[in-house]
This record gives C-alpha cells, sequence and structure tokens, in this order.
C-alpha cells in the first residue's frame, strides 16, 4: 500500500524567464565587477536564492541611503518608480536594471496613460515593490488607484474621466482579475485593459488546478513573501486540496503526508528546481513512489540581460 502513494508534478512549475534573468544579471555582474555590489530589496522573492547570493558577497539593501555613493546597484526583478532612479542619479550609482521586461511594460503602460491624463486603475497588493514601482511611475498628481478587492471597486469615484486604465499585478489570481475586471468593466464602460497577469502566474496556476484534480494535498514550494507562490497555494485550497507552501524538504508537513494517498507538488515562479528535486527526493524516503506529470511542458521566453 505504502509504496503505491504517487506523486504528482505540475507542468509548468518552478523559475520564470524573469526570474531567471534576474539572477543570470546578479551572477554577470559578480563575475565581472570586483568591488562590492548592492541589490535593492530581494532580487526575487526566495530565501535561498538571496542567501546564496549574500554567501558571495551580494550585499542587499532595503534603501538606496544604505548604499555608497558611486557603488553598483541593481534593481530587482520588482522594478522601483521614478523617485528611486532620481535618488541614484544623484548618488551618481552604476544602476543595473534587472526590473522584468513584463513588469516594465507594465510600468511603461502607467507611464503613458498618466501622460495622457487618463486615470489608472491598478489591481494589485499594496506594498508590494512590484505595485509601488508602478505606482511610482506616475506623476505627482496623475491618478492612479490601488485595489485589491469588490469592496475597494465599490468605493472608487463614480467620475474617474473617459477610458480608464485597469493595470494589474503580474502574479495576481486570473480568477480574481476577471471577476475585479468585470466590476470594473459595469462601473467604468470605457474603461480599457492593459497588460496584466504574466504568462508564467498563468500557466503555473492553471497547473495548479490540473493537480488538485488528482492529488488531495499540495505542496507548493517557494517563500513566504513570494507573491506568486502564495497565490499558487490559495488555489490548490479553492480546488479542494489541501495545500502547504514550503521553503524545502526541511518544512515538509510529516504528519499531513503521513496520511495522505497522494501528493502533488508545484513550485513558484522564484523557487530554484533543485529545491523542488530535493523535496521529491525526501517524498520518496517517506514512502511516495512514481513521479507523474500533469500538465504539458509549455516553451519559457528568453529574455536579453540588461546592458551594464
Ligand atoms: S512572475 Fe512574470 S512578471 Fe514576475 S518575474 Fe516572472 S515572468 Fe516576470
Amino acid at each position: 500500500m505504502e509504496n503505491s502513494r504517487k506523486i504528482y508534478l505540475a507542468q509548468p512549475h518552478g523559475m520564470c524567464a524573469g526570474v531567471r534573468r534576474a539572477i543570470a544579471t546578479v551572477e554577470a555582474v559578480l563575475a565581472q565587477v570586483h568591488e562590492p555590489i548592492f541589490v535593492l530589496h530581494e532580487i526575487v522573492h526566495n530565501t535561498h536564492v538571496v542567501r546564496d547570493l549574500a554567501s558571495r558577497g551580494v550585499r542587499f539593501v532595503e534603501d538606496l541611503s544604505e548604499v555608497p555613493d558611486g557603488a553598483v546597484v541593481l534593481f530587482s526583478a520588482h522594478g522601483v518608480g521614478l523617485e528611486c532612479e532620481k535618488t541614484a542619479r544623484a548618488k551618481h550609482l552604476h544602476v543595473v536594471d534587472a526590473t522584468c521586461p513584463l513588469v516594465k511594460r507594465l510600468q511603461n503602460a502607467a507611464r503613458e496613460a498618466g501622460l495622457r491624463k487618463r486615470s489608472v486603475i491598478l489591481l494589485g497588493h499594496r506594498g508590494h515593490p512590484e505595485v509601488e514601482g508602478i505606482v511610482g511611475r506616475m506623476a505627482p498628481g496623475d491618478p492612479i488607484y490601488v485595489v485589491e478587492n469588490s469592496a475597494e471597486i465599490a468605493a472608487l469615484p463614480e467620475n474617474i474621466g473617459e477610458n480608464p486604465c485597469r493595470l494589474c499585478q503580474t502574479t495576481l489570481n486570473t480568477e480574481t482579475v476577471n471577476r475585479l475586471s468585470g466590476e470594473l468593466q459595469r462601473k467604468y464602460p470605457t474603461l480599457q485593459a492593459g497588460p496584466g497577469v504574466c504568462y508564467a502566474t498563468g500557466e503555473r496556476q492553471n497547473a495548479v488546478r490540473a493537480l488538485a484534480r488528482v492529488a488531495p494535498l499540495i505542496l507548493i514550494i517557494g517563500s513566504k513573501r513570494s507573491s506568486n507562490s502564495n497565490r499558487l497555494r490559495e488555489i490548490a485550497e479553492e480546488s479542494g486540496s489541501r495545500s502547504f507552501l514550503i521553503d524545502g524538504p526541511e518544512d515538509l508537513p510529516r504528519n499531513e503526508l503521513s496520511e495522505a494517498p497522494a501528493v502533488g507538488v508545484s513550485a513558484g515562479a522564484s523557487a530554484p528546481e533543485s529545491f523542488v528535486e530535493m523535496t521529491i527526493r525526501e517524498l520518496r524516503k517517506s514512502g511516495f513512489s512514481g513521479v507523474e506529470i500533469v500538465g504539458e511542458a509549455i516553451p519559457e521566453p528568453c529574455f536579453k540581460l540588461p546592458r551594464f
């Protein structure tokens, strides 16, 4: 009986093109620059990635005031606002911008709407660096409203001008975005939809929905600060499975696993594949066997590294 307990692995899962690019950018700078390098915020929201880079000398800071004038600084995959760029110029920092191109697309759409005096409604989580960076692309006084739920949409002013632009954080739940977009469209009939949830988020969420059809317990490998990993865990639960967000095999929920007839595994867009492999090895030691893929391989885009 023990040996028939199967492992189901979601396809696709794990690192996306934007995260790979951001990490490869830090690696390339580390290889070529022989002075301390600084990264503003976590380069990607993954504990293991940040710990590994820090052990190799990368210094992570939360504010540019912590970076000496003239130093090399990388902006993380989540992007920054105009004010941050201005501060970097004033401090003569050598900036390497690892903002994901799909986040840049959102930032540009916000900026363009602001220049055309159109209101922007941004679906997203206040305080998340990606959202802060998009809001920070608007000029002072340009109207931008960040909303997270139906109640906040209901509280928006009735008149926000013609052709407001709807944007959304790249890592939101696609079903939530569809529902909230419908509510916005009914409130503002001239609303125009701009860029939103990225390919990686949508594909990984669909794979977890499929995983939940066969796995009563689902492990999502990713860190607590990772928005897309949290959404995957929520989607697994909404789809009827128990789900746990774990950084790696050290966090396995052993009590729940001992009762589970099968286990599903997926990983957030910032989780290294090595932690997926280690988790599967540990599951095998705990009485699970075989790995069945759920979903289909989808080719990933490849983004060029930024110049520096
Ligand atoms: S999750 Fe999407 S937007 Fe974020 S880094 Fe990956 S590809 Fe870019």
